[in-house]
């Protein structure tokens, strides 16, 4: 049996915790792993005066697989997001976000069955923004404002909204190959492209294009509105949702709390080269350090790398102890309680033991 070289990189908050649970339950499947620690977040600054260390990216690259904690991204400081440096430098494409329900967890909807497929790279998260008041964005605003009949306020801060033919075409097809590949009937391609004709309506239009290539999987779209409004009142008229990134932010929470909260929703970031599995939750500041959080999002983002490698069986069977621990509902971390009190919970690495058990 071979063994897998997978940077590791726990992040912060509480990362370290449910990185620690997820890989002893990779390892308990059997497969064997080494695991290369890699720093990223404010640990990271202190210890290589980077966010986003020149080794973690190398360890990625080489290993062309990694796991992924939470990082910290302080809101409106000058700290890039390390999350989506990560995304951006590694051309991790494709945001992958499965939405199923988990029998046992609590939530007002019981049959979730949807996967949002996110792009990773533009749009208005691609990082170009001006600051209000600023020399460039002074510049940025005269130049809008010779071109354009519309006109942006002087004091305006501006972050620009970029959507590429290239990137749309990769990210619809990836949501094709992804329906194909796993028994999907329907990709529905969410936007906005009423409003923003140019940037959303020019997703929209290859999303058609690559849709009439695709004809052995039906397509349809919804405008990001009605898309929300429809998830909510008729999940099961959906399957796979493709969409631009900032939507796909959005859609893939709304999804993540149909099926009973952040705490057991997996992700992974797909590249040509290099891919990297992460849970969609971020770092939980309040229950750092507790040994009370959820580990259950990280160990399914583990099964979806498992799946990744090639390894069914062993994904099979890591999701399968996750719904017979979540199904017995005695060794489950606060969140998944009706009362969610941590004094009667069990802890992080207690629910890792209970999984590891039940496989
Ligand atoms: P969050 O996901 O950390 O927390 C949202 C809520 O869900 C909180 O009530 C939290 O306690 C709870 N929660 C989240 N994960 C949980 C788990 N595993 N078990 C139990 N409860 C859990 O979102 P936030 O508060 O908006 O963000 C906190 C920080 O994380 C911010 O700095 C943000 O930028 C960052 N973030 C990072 C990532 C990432 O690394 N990919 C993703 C999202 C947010």
């Amino acid at each position: 049996m071979s063994t897998y070289q997978v940077s590791l990189i726990p992040g912060d908050g509480i990362g370290p915790e449910v990185a620690e649970a997820t890989r002893r339950v990779l390892e308990a499947t059997g497969i064997t792993f080494e695991w290369e620690y890699c720093d990223a977040g404010l640990d990271a600054l202190e210890k290589h005066g980077n966010v986003l260390p020149e080794a973690t990216l190398e360890s990625v690259r080489r290993n062309g697989i990694g796991i992924k904690g939470p990082i910290t991204t302080p809101i409106g400081s000058g700290f890039r997001s390390v999350n989506v440096g990560l995304r951006q430098e590694l051309g991790l494409f494709a945001n992958l976000r499965p939405g199923r329900s988990i029998a046992g967890v609590q939530s007002h909807y019981d049959n979730v069955d949807l996967v949002v497929v996110r792009e990773n790279l533009e749009d208005i998260y691609a990082g170009v923004e001006f600051d209000t008041g600023t020399q460039d964005a002074a510049d940025v605003i005269a130049a809008i404002n010779e071109r354009s009949k519309k006109q942006v306020a002087a004091d305006a801060a501006i972050s620009v909204k970029m959507i590429t033919p290239g990137n749309s075409r990769r990210i619809v097809q990836f949501a094709f190959d992804y329906a194909r590949q796993n028994g999907r009937k329907l990709v529905t391609a969410v936007h906005k492209a009423n409003i923003m004709k140019y940037s959303d309506g020019l997703f929209l239009k290859i999303a058609q294009e690559v849709a009439a290539e695709n004809p052995d999987i039906q397509f349809n779209d919804r405008i990001v509105d009605n898309m929300c409004m429809q998830l909510v009142q008729k999940p099961e008229l959906y399957d796979v949702l493709v969409m631009p990134n900032l939507y796909g932010d959005i859609v893939s929470d709304l999804v993540s709390g149909m099926i009973g909260g952040l705490g057991v929703a997996p992700g992974g970031n797909i590249g040509e080269k290099a891919s990297v599995f992460e849970p969609i939750h971020g770092s939980a500041p309040s229950h750092a350090g507790k040994n009370e959080a959820n580990p259950v999002a990280m160990i399914l983002s583990g099964a979806m790398m498992l799946r990744h490698l090639g390894e069914q069986g062993a994904a099979e069977s890591v999701e399968h102890a996750v719904s017979k621990v979540i199904g017995e509902g005695s060794a489950v971390t606060y969140d998944l309680r009706a009362d969610r009190d941590p004094a009667k919970a069990a802890t992080t690495s207690g629910m890792a033991d209970a999984i590891i058990a039940a496989m």
